[in-house]
């Protein structure tokens, strides 16, 4: 089964990819995390990238579209694949479908995450994670149970985005409105999107992931 998690910065995908990851042993491609990384490794992708996120603007078509390529290649033709942030515009939406077919795999699920946008600053600016196993975590809802000390990995490090400020915040939620929300329509047309309540509690949230996946 492949499925994208669609909706704005701060929406929950991460949060519900990790989940799905755990329960039902799918992948989750996040082309944040990847281009994260490439940042850190200070790869040419990285490079060119970084001023981009940074700006809380959008990385070129070609260069994400790439990148998940590689990764899918890297890939069991059995494991399921959870896209997470990606695709973000028309083009990227385009290039998947060729990067699937390709792969003998296609897309079984199209989940929109939907939030109040007022909310949505306050998810982001709260966010942080684990510097060891990126497990998330919010200062609000979502404290480690013995502070200071990740409950998946027991690592004492935690980090911040560069990105997850208010000013860039408000650059990606209107990069999201301007051209991803637009490539909702190309997938309601194929009658594959379902639309999840991303304000509920996390534990809700994935309960209705999972019974959409399960065909209830
Ligand atoms: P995205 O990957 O869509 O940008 P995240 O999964 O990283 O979003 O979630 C953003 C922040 O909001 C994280 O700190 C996360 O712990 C928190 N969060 C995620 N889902 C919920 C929810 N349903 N209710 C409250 N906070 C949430
Ligand atoms: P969020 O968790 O807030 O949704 P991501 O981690 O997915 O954010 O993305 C962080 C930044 O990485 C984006 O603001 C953008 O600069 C870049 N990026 C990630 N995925 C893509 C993509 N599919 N297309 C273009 N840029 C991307
Ligand atoms: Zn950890």
């Amino acid at each position: 089964m492949n499925i994208i998690l669609l909706g704005p910065p701060g929406a929950g995908k991460g949060t519900q990819a990790s989940r799905l990851e755990e329960t039902r042993g799918m992948v989750q491609l996040s082309t944040g995390d990847m281009l994260r990384a490439a940042v850190k490794a200070g790869t040419p992708v990285g490079l060119k990238a970084k001023a981009v996120m940074d700006a809380g603007e959008l990385v070129s078509d070609e260069i994400v579209s790439g990148i998940i390529g590689d990764r899918l290649d890297e890939l069991g033709a059995g494991t399921g694949v959870i896209f997470d942030g990606y695709p973000r515009t028309a083009p990227q939406a385009e290039s998947l479908d060729a990067i699937l077919t390709e792969r003998g795999r296609s897309l079984d699920h199209v989940i929109e995450l939907a939030v109040d946008e007022d909310a949505l600053v306050e998810r982001i600016t709260g966010r942080f994670t684990c510097a060891t196993c990126g497990e998330g975590y919010h200062d609000s809802f979502k404290q480690p149970k013995i502070s200071g000390v990740c409950d998946k990995c027991g690592g004492t490090e935690f980090k911040r985005r560069p990105d997850d400020n208010e000013e860039t915040v408000r650059t990606r939620m209107a990069e999201y409105r301007a051209k991803t929300a637009p490539i909702l329509p190309i997938y309601e047309a194929r009658g594959i999107v379902s639309r999840v309540d991303g304000m509920a509690d996390m534990n809700d949230v994935a309960q209705a992931i999972t019974a959409i996946l399960d065909g209830r």
